[in-house]
C-alpha cells in the first residue's frame, strides 16, 4: 500500500523554481531545435517541461505548458527546415509532437487522481476520529490529525512505525484473533487500551476494515477509533454507584420494615403522592391504590381527620415542619396510632416538595399506655395501702371525735330531760357536737382525698420535707419489721420541681423494699435515708436509701428495674420498674449498688431546682 501523509505535510515543491527550470529546460530545448542541424527528435525533450510543470498540480499551467511545448515544435520545425522537409524530419516532428500530447493528457489524469486523493484525505483529516491504516505487517501507512489529537504522536513520527508496539495496544482479545477474524470476515470492532505518547493510558473503541488488493491479497487494515475512556470511566463509576444504591434501597427497606416507619414524599399544591411499601402496609393499602390525600383520610380515625386535615392544609400554606400524631382506623376494625413528620425538602416553580416519615408507634403508644396505667394503679393501690397503714391513727382521730359526740349528745339530752330544761346548757353540747361531727368529717374528707387517682402534677418541693413525711407514713410498718431508722439529711435542704405523690410512691417503694430485704436477717436492722447534692451530677439533688439486709447478687442486679422482675413469692415486680420510670419521667435516674459492709444501696438523683431556694 502506497503511504500517505496528511495534506499539511505534503513535500510542497517550490513551484518558482520548478517553473524556471521548466523555462529554461523549454529555451535550451527549443534552441537546439531550431538552430543545430541535429537528426534527432530533440522536441521529445519538451515532455520533461510537460512533466515539470504537472508537477506542480497546477492544471491550467499544465495545459498551457503543453499547447506552448506544441508551438514550440512547430516553431522550432519551420525555422530549422526549409521547403525541403524530408519525411524523417516530419516524422520525428510528428513523434515529439505526440510524446508531448500523450504526456500532456496523462499528466492531467494524474492530476485529477491525486487531487481526487486529496481531497479525501482532507475528508478523513476532517473527520474526528482516529483513522489510521497498516499494512499487513502492521507498519503504519496513514495517520490522520484525529490519530495525532488521539495517540499525541505527530503523522511524521507514527508513519513506519509498528502500531501495536507503538501504542502498547491491549485488548481482552489476542492480536492474533483479531487479524484472524480481520482475514476472515474482513472486519473487526471492540475495545483496545493503549497508551499515548505522554504515558496516559486511554481506553478506544477502534473499527477495523481490511483491504485487499486486485488479486484478493491483503494489503492493509484501515481502522477508525475514538476515545471512550472518559465514558468507561463513568460506566464503571454508575455501575459502582447502581449497587451501591441497590445495597442501600435493600437496606432503607429492611430499615423501614423493622422500624415499622414508612416515607411519604408530596409535592403540594398539585398533591401528587408517592409511598413507600412501609407506608402502603401500615395504611394497609394494596400497591395498586394511587397515593392520595384522600386515601389517607379515608383510613384516618374519624376523631382525628381534623388534624390530618389541618397538617395538609399547614403544609399547603407553606409551613417548613410538619409533626402530627393520630390514629388509623383500618378495614378490619383494627386502630393503629401513627406519628408523621415531615418537611419542605425543596421548593420549585411548580410547588413545593415535601418528604416524611410515617411511623407506626401503636406498640410504642400501648406500652406507654399500660405503663401509665399500670404507675396510676399503683401510685393509688400504694395509697390505699397506706391508708391501711394509716387506718389505725386516722381511727383514733375519728373515735375520738365521735366519742366527744356522744358524751355531748347525752349530756345535751340530760340537760332538756331535766323538770325544767336548761335549754342554754343544752345548746352549749349541741355546739359542741357539731364542732366535733365536723372535726370527724375533716379527717374523712383527707383520707377521701388521699383514696382519689389523679395525674401527675409537678411540683416545688423540699426533699428533706417529703422524706420526712413519707417516713411518717410508713413509720407503722417499719416498726412492725423492727427497724431502725436514721436519716441524714442536709442542710439547706434541696429543693427539686417534681409531683409529691409520685415522690413518695418511689420512696415508699425503697423504703418497704428495704423493710423486707431486712426482715430474714438476724443481725441489725438499719436503714439510712440520707439526702445531699450530687457528687457525680453536678445540679442534682441525691437521695439515698441504704440498709443492712440481704443486699443484691451480681445477677439480679442487672434485671433489678426489669418489669415484673420480683425474687417474692407474693411480689409484682412493677416497683423498682415504676420508681425508674417516675424518676426518669423528672429528668433524673435511678441505680442500684452493692456496698462493701453487705445490704443495698438504692439512689436516685433529681435535678435541682435552681433559684427556688427563696420560696423555701
Ligand atoms: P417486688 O418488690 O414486687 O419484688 P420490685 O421491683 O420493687 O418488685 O423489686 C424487684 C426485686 O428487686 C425484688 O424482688 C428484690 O429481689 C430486689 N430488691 C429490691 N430492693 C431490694 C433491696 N433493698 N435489697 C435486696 N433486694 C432488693
Amino acid at each position: 500500500m502506497e503511504t500517505f501523509q496528511s495534506a499539511p505535510r505534503a513535500v510542497r515543491h517550490d513551484v518558482r523554481i520548478v517553473w524556471m527550470l521548466a523555462a529554461a529546460i523549454a529555451l535550451v530545448v527549443f534552441l537546439i531545435d531550431a538552430l543545430t542541424p541535429l537528426d534527432i527528435a530533440i522536441a521529445v525533450l519538451y515532455v520533461i517541461v510537460v512533466l515539470l510543470v504537472a508537477s506542480t498540480g497546477n492544471r491550467t499551467a499544465t495545459i498551457t505548458t503543453a499547447w506552448g511545448c506544441v508551438v514550440l515544435t512547430l516553431i522550432g520545425f519551420i525555422l530549422s527546415h526549409d521547403e525541403n522537409v524530408s519525411g524523417g524530419a516530419l516524422a520525428r516532428c510528428a513523434v515529439s509532437l505526440l510524446a508531448i500530447g500523450t504526456t500532456g493528457i496523462l499528466s492531467l489524469r494524474n492530476q485529477s487522481t491525486t487531487t481526487k486523493m486529496q481531497e479525501q484525505l482532507e475528508l478523513l483529516n476532517l473527520a474526528h476520529d482516529a483513522i489510521v491504516a497498516h499494512d499487513m505487517n502492521d507498519r503504519i501507512t496513514f495517520w490522520n490529525r484525529g490519530a495525532e489529537a488521539l495517540y499525541g504522536y505527530s503523522a511524521q513520527e507514527a508513519i513506519g512505525q509498528p502500531i501495536h508496539r507503538m501504542t502498547q495496544s491491549n485488548s481482552p482479545v489476542p492480536h492474533a484473533q483479531i487479524r484472524t477474524e480481520l482475514l476472515r470476515s474482513g472486519r473487526w470492532d471492540g475495545e483496545i487500551t493503549r497508551v499515548r505518547h505522554d504515558g496516559g493510558e486511554i481506553v478506544i473503541a477502534s473499527r477495523a476494515a481490511l483491504l485487499r488488493d486486485a488479486n484478493g491479497l491483503p494489503r492493509a487494515v484501515l481502522a477508525t477509533s475514538n476515545d471512550i475512556t472518559q465514558r468507561k470511566r463513568m460506566e464503571a463509576e454508575l455501575q459502582r454507584q447502581r449497587d451501591a444504591l441497590k445495597r442501600s434501597e435493600a437496606f432503607l427497606l429492611d430499615a423501614q420494615r423493622l422500624s415499622r416507619t414508612g416515607s411519604i414524599a408530596t409535592r403540594l399544591p398539585a398533591g401528587t403522592m408517592w409511598w413507600s411499601d412501609e407506608a402502603y402496609r401500615i395504611f394497609d393499602y394494596p400497591r395498586d391504590v394511587e397515593p392520595s390525600i384522600d386515601a389517607i383520610l379515608a383510613r384516618t380515625h374519624p376523631d382525628d381527620i381534623g388534624i390530618v386535615r389541618g397538617a395538609h392544609e399547614s403544609a399547603i400554606g407553606g409551613a417548613c415542619d410538619i409533626d402530627v400524631e393520630h390514629r388509623l382506623s383500618l378495614p378490619d376494625g383494627s386502630v393503629k396510632h401513627v406519628h408523621f413528620v415531615a418537611h419542605r425538602a425543596s421548593t420549585e416553580a411548580d410547588g413545593d416538595e415535601y418528604v416524611g416519615a410515617l411511623m407506626d408507634v401503636t406498640d410504642t403508644k400501648l406500652a406507654q399506655e399500660a405503663l401509665a396505667r399500670s404507675t396510676a394503679e399503683l401510685a393509688h393501690v400504694t395509697r390505699v395501702t397506706m391508708l391501711g397503714e394509716l387506718a389505725a391513727s386516722i381511727a383514733h382521730e375519728v373515735t375520738q371525735p365521735m366519742a366527744a359526740i356522744v358524751t355531748n349528745g347525752d349530756a345535751g339530752l340530760r340537760w332538756l330531760n331535766r323538770a325544767q330544761p336548761e335549754i342554754a346548757e343544752a345548746q352549749q353540747s349541741i355546739s359542741q357536737m357539731i364542732r366535733d361531727a365536723k372535726r370527724a368529717s375533716e379527717v374523712i374528707a383527707r383520707i377521701r382525698a388521699m383514696a382519689r387517682k389523679r395525674d401527675s402534677q409537678p411540683a416545688t418541693l423540699d426533699v428533706n420535707e417529703i422524706v420526712g413525711e413519707t417516713i411518717e407514713l410508713v413509720r407503722r410498718e417499719l416498726g412492725r419489721h423492727r427497724v431502725d431508722v436514721r436519716t441524714e439529711l442536709a442542710t439547706p435542704s434541696p429543693i427539686v420541681q417534681c409531683d409529691r405523690v409520685q415522690l413518695q410512691q418511689v420512696l415508699i417503694n425503697l423504703f418497704m423494699n428495704a423493710a423486707q430485704a431486712m426482715s430474714g436477717v438476724s443481725g441489725p436492722r438499719v436503714l439510712r435515708i440520707a439526702t445531699g447534692e450530687s457528687q457525680s451530677d453536678e445540679g442534682y439533688a441525691q437521695i439515698t436509701v441504704q440498709d443492712s439486709g440481704t443486699g443484691i447478687s451480681v445477677d439480679n442486679a442487672r434485671r433489678l428495674f426489669d418489669a415484673f422482675f420480683t425474687t417474692k413469692a407474693e411480689g409484682m415486680g412493677m416497683g423498682l420498674s415504676i420508681c425508674r420510670s417516675i424518676i426518669e419521667a423528672h429528668g433524673g435516674r435511678i441505680w442500684a449498688e452493692s456496698p462493701d459492709e453487705g445490704g443495698a444501696r438504692l439512689r436516685f438523683v433529681l435535678p435541682e431546682n435552681q433559684g427556688a431556694d427563696d420560696e423555701h
